[in-house]
């Protein structure tokens, strides 16, 4: 048989994934991809809602959990439930990598001919998984995203944020991110393998999801609240998960301010000929301290910004040039 590895040709600096099928006789049917960070409250209720729903299915499945580096005993509740559930896996890195990175890990580990990440929480309901694998099985589809229809549960700030995240990155990205859909969802085999070309450390994983491609259908959900534990995400982390978002797909935050620069050019052109030309008719007029003293502040905290933003990608670039991996794991079980 042939291995994966092998069946990925390249055309030029393409990259050809259509002969995949053919290698999946060896592997699980479904992999369940979970991240976990301080979640030992939430993880037994988890396994007992999952569980049913996995079973009544009809195909072999895993689950792969990813301990970020918890500092609960996250590690000792699945080790625990490992003991009853033989179809769990436990990836456990050294230390908190976060999210983008545990899901990574997930899916470079995942055995499945198809591969769903989830959320610990409950938030992503495991009863749409059924539907989700009959539209990848029946259709043949590669991607089936489920999109959060009501965020009545979110709080006001986070649907605010999310819904103008989601509009400029459309905006600005070429790379266009189906709004109000998580990491929940369905890819195939040969999606996953296209995920795992992606060469990037810093992970932005909604928008490698989607740069990839492939047959997709959506199907709606009612978003509901955390079952246990409290979530890891504040106001200051998902503004950086924005950022991330936007510098991993999109230049437009450094090129715009080439057509800012080219506006203010001309604007002060006019008004520089302006000024010479009622100063030569007119004579020297010393009042205009404060139109000057905006002028500077003005163009100084602009600079300022531009300066930020050039740096934002900088980092990025420095960050990416070091070539450190997206993780360790101490331990696999
Ligand atoms: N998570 C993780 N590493 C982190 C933070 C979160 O693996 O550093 C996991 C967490 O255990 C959960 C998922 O990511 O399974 C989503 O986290 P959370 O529910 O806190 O986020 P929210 O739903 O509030 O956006
Ligand atoms: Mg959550």
């Amino acid at each position: 048989m042939q291995s994966i590895k092998s069946s990925i040709s390249s055309q030029g600096r393409g990259v050809v994934l259509s002969n995949l099928d053919q290698d999946l006789d060896s592997r699980v049917d479904l992999s369940i991809v979970v991240p976990c960070y301080n979640e030992e409250a939430v993880i037994p209720i988890f396994l007992t809602t999952i569980e049913p729903i996995l079973k009544s299915l009809d195909l072999s499945y895993e689950l792969v959990f990813v301990n970020d580096g918890s500092r609960d005993n996250t590690l000792g509740v699945l080790q625990q439930a490992k003991l009853d559930y033989p179809q769990i896996r436990i990836i456990n890195f050294s230390r908190n990598f976060g999210k983008e990175a545990a899901l990574s890990a997930g899916i470079d580990f995942a055995d499945g001919k198809a591969l769903i990440p989830m959320d610990v929480d409950l938030q992503d309901p495991p009863e749409l998984i059924p539907e989700m694998v009959r539209i990848w099985r029946e259709d043949g589809i590669d991607v089936v995203l489920a999109k959060r229809t009501d965020r009545s549960k979110d709080s006001f700030f986070k649907r605010w944020s999310a819904n103008f995240f989601y509009r400029l990155n459309n905006k600005i990205s070429v790379n266009r991110i189906p709004e109000n859909v998580g990491d929940f969802r369905l890819v195939s085999r040969r999606c996953v393998e296209a995920i795992k070309l992606m060469g990037e450390t810093q992970r932005f994983m909604k928008g490698i999801f989607a740069w990839v491609g492939f047959k997709t259908h959506t199907i709606e959900y009612q978003r509901d609240e955390r079952q246990a534990g409290q979530t890891s995400f504040n106001a200051w982390k998902l503004w950086n998960l924005a950022l991330e978002g936007i510098t991993s797909f999109s230049t437009a935050p450094l090129r715009v301010w080439l057509y800012v620069g080219l506006v203010a050019w001309c604007l002060s052109i006019f008004y520089g000929s302006w000024i010479i030309l009622r100063t030569l008719i007119y004579g020297v007029d010393l009042p205009g301290y404060a139109s000057m003293f905006t002028a500077i502040l003005f163009l100084g905290s602009t600079q300022l910004i531009v300066l930020g933003v050039i740096g934002e990608y900088i980092g990025r670039i420095y960050l990416e040039s070091k070539g450190r991996p997206l993780y360790i794991v101490e331990d696999e079980y």
